[in-house]
């Protein structure tokens, strides 16, 4: 558990509760289809026993950057902050963190905003 718990506590060196990514459900399109929910695999979405709607409950298990479960939303109810904000962090951390470990930190994962060059 303290191994998963180290996986949603920080992204490239800058701690999670301090990077605002997550998804956002406009409940006025929402039809509780269940797909988010199906499609995450960081259990950012939950029911909602209260309101028998689907929830983001863990925003910040959201991967930065992923932008997986928009497309499968079938009304697109689900949206995000622009992907500018992402390319944003990197810079700034990679200004930081200009004596080198930037070589060796940012993953370029598929969708997510490669790290600049050294
Ligand atoms: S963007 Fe990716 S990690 Fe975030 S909630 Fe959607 S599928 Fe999960
Ligand atoms: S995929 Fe879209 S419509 Fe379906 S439950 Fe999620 S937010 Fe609602």
């Amino acid at each position: 558990m303290e191994q998963e718990d180290k996986k949603f506590a920080e992204w490239n060196g800058i701690p999670r509760e301090e990077i605002s990514w997550n998804p956002t459900i406009d409940f006025d399109k929402c039809i509780g289809c269940g797909a988010c929910l199906r499609k995450c695999t960081r259990g950012v979405y939950e029911l909602d026993n209260k309101t028998g709607k689907l929830a983001v409950k863990n925003p910040l298990h959201c991967f930065v950057g992923c932008t997986g479960c928009k497309p499968v939303c079938p009304t697109g109810a689900i949206s995000f902050p622009d992907k500018r904000y992402v390319d944003g962090l990197l810079k700034k951390r990679s200004l930081v963190d200009k004596e080198g470990s930037c070589c060796s930190a940012p993953p370029s994962k598929k969708g997510v905003a490669k790290s600049e060059k050294c």
